[in-house]
C-alpha cells in the first residue's frame, strides 16, 4: 500500500494530473514528494498562502526543439530534444542531459522535479533543471555522436550560460558528449565559458573526482546510514544494477571500504560473480570497449550471465539500485528482504516504485532515496563550477574530502528532519522535507516570479 495524500495536497496533485497529461514518471515523483509534506503545511501555513507546492510543481520554462544531423550513410536523422528550467530559487539551473531513445517531457520533467530538491539538499547554490533527447548513442559512431551534439547544441546554447544554466551528463552522456558539447558552445559563443558545463575533461576545465563523485556519494551516504545502525561496509556482500559511470564508481568505493560485490548488470542482462567483480575487467569493457555486460563472463570463469535477469534475485546484503527509474519493483524488494538485505542507496534517480520503497520502509531496513544518496554528483559539478570561476584547479584527495563532507551533511540534515517530523530515521521523509524546506523559504523571500 502507498501512503494517501493529505486533503490540502490532493487538489494539488490532481490538478498536476490534469496539467501535465501522460506524463506517468513525473506524476510519480510529485506524488512521493507531496506525500511527505502534510506535516509542513500545519507548522509553515504561509507556504499553502503563498502556493510554494503549487509554483515548484510547475516548471519555470520548458524548452522543447528538433535536432536534425546526417549519420555516417548521409542520411537525415531527425530526434528530439528538452531543456525544462524547473527552478532557479537558489541558484542557476542545474542537472544532466539524457541521451537515451525512452526520453520524452515525462522523464524530464522527473528528473528536474527530483533534481530541485536533491540540489537544495546538497546546501550549494543550484537551481533545479534537466535535459535530454531521444537519441541513442548506442552503436553510433563518435562522428555520429560529434554531429548529434553539435546540432544539439547549435539550438541549447542560447539558453545556457554560467550563471542561467549548466547542464551535465546523465544517461548515455558521459565525457565524450560533453566534449563534443562544450566544442560547439565555445564555437558559437565565441567563449571560453569554462562554468557552461559540467563533467568536462580535466585538461579542458573538469573537475578531479566528478566522473567518480556520484557513486562515491551513494557509498558515503550508505556509510553514515549504516553507521547509524552501529554498523559497517566491511565484509558486506553487495549487488549493484547497471553498469555505467554511478554503477562503476560505487562498486569501486564499496570496494575499497571492505565490501564484496557480487553482481552488476545492464539493460540485457546480470553478471553474477561470487569470487567478487573484477572492476578492471569491468572497466576495460564498459569504459574502454563499450561493450555488453555479456562479455564479462565471457571472460571470467568465476562469472555466469542471466540473460534478461536482474540482479535483485541475487542474496545480498546490501543493494545498489544505480541503473534507472522503476527498475525495482514491490517483488524485487521482497526478494531482497526476504533473503537478508539490511540497506538500500539509490545511485540512480527514482529506481525503486513506490510500492518497493513502502516494502524497505516497513521492514525497517536502511534506506537511501536518490535525491538524497546520489547527489554527489550535482554537488561535485558546483565544486567544478566553483573552479571554473576562480580558475582554480583542486587535488584528488581534496575534492573527495569535499565530497565526503557533503555526503555526511546531507545525511546528517536528512536524519535531524526525519526526527523533527516524528519520522526518525526514515530517510524519504527526512530528504524531501529538507530539501523543500530550503527552496521553499527561498521562494516566498524572492517574491512572487
Ligand atoms: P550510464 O549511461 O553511464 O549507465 C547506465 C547503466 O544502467 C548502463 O549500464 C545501462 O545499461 C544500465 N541500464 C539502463 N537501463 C537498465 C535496465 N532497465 N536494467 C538494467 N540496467 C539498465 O548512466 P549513469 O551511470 O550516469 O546513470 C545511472 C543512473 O544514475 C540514472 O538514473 C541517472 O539519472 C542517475 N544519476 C547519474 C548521475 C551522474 O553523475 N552520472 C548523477 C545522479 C544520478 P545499457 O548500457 O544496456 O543501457
Amino acid at each position: 500500500m502507498v501512503a494517501g495524500l493529505d486533503e490540502k495536497l490532493e487538489p494539488i496533485y490532481q490538478d498536476v494530473l490534469r496539467r501535465n497529461p501522460g506524463e506517468t514518471e513525473f506524476h510519480q515523483a510529485v506524488r512521493e514528494v507531496l506525500e511527505t509534506l502534510g506535516p509542513v503545511l500545519v507548522k509553515f501555513p504561509e507556504f499553502a498562502e503563498q502556493k510554494i507546492i503549487q509554483r515548484i510543481c510547475e516548471p519555470e520554462r520548458q524548452i522543447i526543439f528538433r535536432v536534425p544531423w546526417q549519420d555516417d550513410s548521409g542520411r537525415v536523422q531527425i530526434n528530439r530534444a528538452f531543456r525544462v528550467e524547473f527552478n532557479s530559487a537558489l541558484g542557476p539551473y542545474k542537472g544532466g542531459l539524457r541521451f537515451h531513445p525512452s526520453v520524452y517531457l515525462g522523464i524530464v520533467k522527473f528528473l528536474g522535479f527530483e533534481q530541485i530538491f536533491k540540489n537544495a539538499l546538497t546546501g550549494l547554490p543550484i537551481g533545479g533543471g534537466k535535459g535530454g533527447s531521444d537519441f541513442d548513442p548506442k552503436g553510433k559512431s563518435d562522428a555520429e555522436v560529434m554531429r548529434f551534439c553539435q546540432s544539439l547544441m547549435t539550438e541549447l546554447y542560447r539558453h545556457l550560460g554560467e550563471h542561467t544554466d549548466v547542464p551535465a551528463g546523465d544517461i548515455g552522456v558521459g565525457h565524450r558528449e560533453i566534449g563534443y558539447l562544450f566544442g560547439q558552445y565555445k564555437r558559437i559563443s565565441n567563449r571560453y565559458e569554462s562554468g557552461v558545463l559540467t563533467g568536462k575533461g580535466l585538461a579542458w576545465g573538469g573537475s578531479r573526482a566528478r566522473t567518480e563523485a556520484t557513486g562515491y556519494g551513494t557509498i558515503f551516504f550508505l556509510e553514515e546510514m549504516l553507521k547509524v545502525r552501529g554498523d559497517s561496509l566491511e565484509g558486506k556482500t553487495c549487488v549493484v544494477s547497471g553498469s555505467g559511470n554511478v554503477a562503476i564508481y560505487a562498486i569501486e568505493k564499496a570496494m575499497a571500504l571492505g565490501a564484496r560485490i557480487i553482481a552488476c548488470s545492464d539493460s540485457n542482462g546480470a553478471v553474477i560473480d561470487q569470487a567478487g567483480i573484477d572492476l578492471d575487467l569491468l572497466k576495460q569493457i564498459k569504459e574502454v570497449e563499450r561493450r555488453r555486460i555479456r562479455v564479462y563472463a565471457e571472460e571470467k570463469a568465476s562469472a555466469t550471465y542471466l540473460e534478461g535477469g536482474s540482479v535483485w534475485t541475487v542474496p545480498c546484503q546490501v543493494a545498489l539500485p544505480c541503473a534507472t527509474q522503476n527498475e525495482l519493483t514491490a517483488k524485487d524488494a521482497e526478494v531482497l528482504v526476504k533473503q537478508g538485505c539490511i540497506a538500500v542507496a539509490e545511485g540512480a534517480n527514482m529506481p525503486t516504485t513506490p510500492e518497493g520503497i513502502q516494502v524497505f520502509l516497513d521492514a525497517g531496513i536502511a534506506f537511501g532515496p536518490g535525491k538524497a544518496a546520489n547527489a554527489g554528483g550535482v554537488a561535485t559539478s558546483a565544486l567544478e563550477m566553483q573552479q571554473n570561476a576562480s580558475r582554480d584547479s583542486w587535488t584528488f584527495d581534496y575534492t573527495e574530502q569535499r565530497l565526503r563532507e557533503i555526503m555526511t551533511n546531507i545525511h546528517r540534515t536528512c536524519y535531524e528532519t526525519s526526527e523533527e517530523f516524528c519520522a526518525r530515521g526514515n530517510y524519504v521523509v527526512g530528504a524531501n522535507i529538507a530539501g523543500f524546506l530550503r527552496v521553499g523559504h527561498a521562494m516566498a523571500a524572492l517574491g512572487l516570479i
